[in-house]
């Protein structure tokens, strides 16, 4: 099976956020897989150890993403793309990705494309449903189970609120993976030793047959803040009659919510 998987690399989650001038800082900032990418790259792996073939990891990004593209070749995966963009693009969008990854894939087979079902940051959860349908291949978002037999029985299971409901499909199919879909493995010191000799191709937008036009944005950021701090919350006392009248009191007069 030809299984390729939707990389991003994200803000580590213990960064604290700066922001300067509209921008979100991240000079210096230590960077990870999105969370969410990492049970895509356990699930291309498990079901490549079942079914055989090949799983290559994509990333749109810059030259540090590399980092991530290797320790996804050191969990397993047998090849890498990085499609460089930090000369060429200085703006995008999910429209950007999800064009630059639909130009990528115009000549390749492919059976399976699994994504995250969201990015941590940015957090549209665009990017693959956008993708599946420039490519015409049906998806599933959210999936918590993917069994593959053959090429016309595809069974998921999908995180619908809390509840699962079960989907069959087809290959070729896009899935984007939720949190439950299996337990990313840590890449071993043999892995990581491996990885550094693993395939690591690298595209500009111009390989694809692409221009900074063709690419360009279509939304437009208009300001980027972080949430106001949070106020202490207020304890009401006396008897719960008291209680329920001062809280209606505070909901009208200072919330000014009723
Ligand atoms: C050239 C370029 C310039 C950009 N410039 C700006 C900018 O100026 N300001 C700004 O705020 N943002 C910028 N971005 C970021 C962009 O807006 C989004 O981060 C990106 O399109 C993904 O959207 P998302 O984070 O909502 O991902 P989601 O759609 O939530 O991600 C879901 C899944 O899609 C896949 N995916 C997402 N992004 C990528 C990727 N890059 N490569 C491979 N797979 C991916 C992953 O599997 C991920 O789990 C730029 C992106 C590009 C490519």
């Amino acid at each position: 099976m030809d299984i390729y998987v939707l990389l991003k690399k994200t803000f580590d989650t213990e960064e604290k956020i700066n922001i300067s001038q509209g921008h979100i800082e991240d000079d210096g900032a230590e960077f990870i897989i999105n969370p969410y990418d990492e049970y895509a790259v356990e699930e291309a792996i498990k079901q490549r150890d079942e079914h055989g073939g090949e799983v290559t990891v994509v990333t749109v990004g810059d030259e540090d993403s590399e980092k991530q593209l290797r320790t996804a070749l050191a969990m397993g995966a047998d090849k890498a793309v990085l499609i460089n963009t930090e000369d060429d693009v200085a703006e995008g969008d999910q429209y950007t990705t999800a064009k630059i990854l639909e130009a990528f894939f115009a000549d390749k087979e492919v059976d399976l494309i699994l994504a995250g079902n969201v990015a941590i940051d940015e957090a549209s959860g665009q990017v693959g449903p956008r993708l599946a349908e420039a490519l015409s291949i049906p998806y599933v978002t959210t999936i918590t189970n993917l069994k593959i037999a053959g090429e016309t029985t595809v069974t998921i299971e999908k995180d619908v609120e809390g509840d699962v409901e079960i989907v069959e499909t087809s290959l070729p199919l896009l899935v984007t993976c939720q949190q439950g879909l299996n337990e990313p493995r840590y890449p071993s010191l043999p892995g990581i030793m491996k990885a550094k000799k693993k395939p690591l191709e690298e595209l500009e937008i111009d390989d694809l047959d692409l221009d900074e036009d063709d690419v360009e944005a279509k939304t437009k950021t208009v300001d980027v803040f972080l949430p106001p701090e949070k106020e202490a919350g207020k304890m009401l006392e006396g008897d719960p009659q008291q209680q329920v009248q001062e809280l209606v009191s505070l909901l009208k007069n200072e919330a000014k919510v009723l």
